[in-house]
């Protein structure tokens, strides 16, 4: 049923609960495990000067290690998960709208599951649904598996 799970990261502890789901099921599944971190651009844009913007679009985010510290935390701990339990993995970093992202590398590789957190880092918890993962669900046409946060939170 599913070849390949993928689980997007904001680095957040709603994340990081989705990835258990999605592990298991990709061990049920004999799925590969792909992660994906999108530097949000539109977030950065308040402390960032616009030059600074259009090289982290342009792909450039490594210069800054703020940006891809924090990218490189979360995305690793999603593979390092799966790893240990001995699931191959991808792990990719892009920049630009999380859900925009999040499509399209579901589109370009033939992604079948998407295993998300209902919150993220900002855990506004007035929304029922943060807003990346309300857009992903209007966005994909694959099924979105969501975790919910812990409401000790
Ligand atoms: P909002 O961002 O709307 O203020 P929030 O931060 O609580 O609220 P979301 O950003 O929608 O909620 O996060 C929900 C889930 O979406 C996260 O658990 C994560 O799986 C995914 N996600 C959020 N931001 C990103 C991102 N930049 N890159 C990859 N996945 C993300
Ligand atoms: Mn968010």
């Amino acid at each position: 049923m599913y070849e390949r799970i993928l689980v997007p990261t904001d680095g957040s502890e709603t994340a990081e609960l989705a990835v258990e789901h999605a592990i298991d099921l990709a061990e049920q599944y004999g799925a590969d495990v792909h992660t994906l971190y999108v530097v949000d651009t539109d977030s950065m844009s308040l402390s960032l000067g616009a030059e600074q913007v259009d090289r982290i679009e342009q792909g450039h985010y490594d210069e800054m290690d703020e940006v891809r510290d924090r990218a490189d935390r979360a995305t690793s701990y999603v593979a390092d998960r799966a790893a240990e339990r001995g699931l191959e993995v991808v792990e990719y970093v892009s920049a630009g709208k999380p859900h925009s992202q999040i499509a399209t590398y579901v589109e370009d590789n033939g992604i079948d599951l998407v295993v998300m957190g209902s919150h993220g880092r900002s855990g506004v918890k007035r929304a029922l649904l943060g807003s990346v993962t309300e857009r992903t669900l209007r966005s994909t046409h694959v099924p979105v598996l969501v975790v919910e946060a812990d409401e000790s939170d």
